[in-house]
């Protein structure tokens, strides 16, 4: 295990570099462990103090004991570290290591307060993967992630603040004739405006976007079971068609209409909840 290994936070504001690992790695059911980890048990390779180094920020340090320091993100508040001050070796956690799964387990110890619960894990019901399980918000994760990847990076904005992706929270639709683009809007996507023309309607999550290069324009596009019936229903009520039902095999089904009041919108034709791929 002499080839240099490396890990670090959640969030990228602190990593290391091991040089070589101990051949002690271990899960610690200590009941300190347990509330360090904030989980079932700690888990932890030893690394000598020659063979380490922080290559990104420093971790910050609650002394657990006397003679104990742990070491933490102070920006993600992921577990680091463990560190006797006598000891010549530093013991990182094995879950912080961009390939934890190269680090296979010696020993246990700390069994006085092993919880019952780890003999479960082997016997519990498999919902299979995220993307299995949870499509939607597989699809969530990946596109707002924030986690720093499993290598090192040469610079790396963590932030917190940068990668953020700022969510759409409001959007309102204009025109000098106000009382009909309400009753436009009502009866065609039945969205419940109140006096003074407040609505709330649901919105996919996360909202998918696209910039194009065309004329200047935005548009807001509306789910609906069926494109051509709802733009017949459209020209019906005051607006007018900018683009019948077309299909972008692969991706999606649209249609582009105007508003009584000439704002740009369009539909996306959908399965259920979902848009249907032609
Ligand atoms: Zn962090
Ligand atoms: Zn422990």
């Amino acid at each position: 295990m002499n080839e240099p290994k490396h890990g670090g936070c959640q969030c990228g504001a602190v990593r290391y570099r091991a040089n070589n690992l101990r051949d002690n790695s271990h899960v610690c059911h200590c009941r300190m462990c347990q509330k360090s980890a904030g989980n079932f048990f700690s888990a932890f390779v030893g690394v000598p103090l020659t063979d380490f180094s922080w290559t990104r920020g420093q971790p910050s340090v609650f002394s657990s004991s006397e003679h104990v320091d742990r070491g933490f993100c102070e920006a993600c508040g992921t577990p680091l570290f463990f560190r006797h001050d006598k000891s010549s070796y530093i013991s990182m956690t094995i879950g912080s290591f961009d390939h934890p799964e190269n680090i296979p387990l010696k020993f246990q110890l700390g069994m006085e307060a092993r919880l019952p619960q780890m003999d479960q894990l082997a016997k519990l019901h498999d919902k299979g993967t995220t993307e299995e399980d949870d499509a939607d918000g597989a699809i969530a994760i990946k596109s707002s992630n924030r986690q720093h990847p499993d290598h090192e990076t040469s610079s790396w904005s963590s932030a917190l603040e940068n990668a953020m992706a700022q969510p759409v929270v409001f959007f309102d639709i204009a025109g000098p004739d106000d009382a009909a683009l309400k009753s436009f809007y009502s009866s065609i996507f039945g969205w419940e405006l109140d006096q003074a023309g407040r609505f709330s309607v649901p919105v996919a999550t996360p909202i998918k976007g696209a910039i194009r290069k065309d004329p200047t324009e935005k548009r807001i596009y509306m789910g609906v079971p069926d494109v051509s019936a709802c733009l017949s229903l459209i020209e019906q009520s005051g607006g007018t068609v900018d683009a019948p039902r077309f299909e972008v095999p692969g991706v999606v089904v649209l249609g582009l209409f105007r508003d009584p009041a000439g704002n740009p919108m369009g539909l996306v034709e959908m399965d259920g909840d979902v848009p249907h791929v032609p």
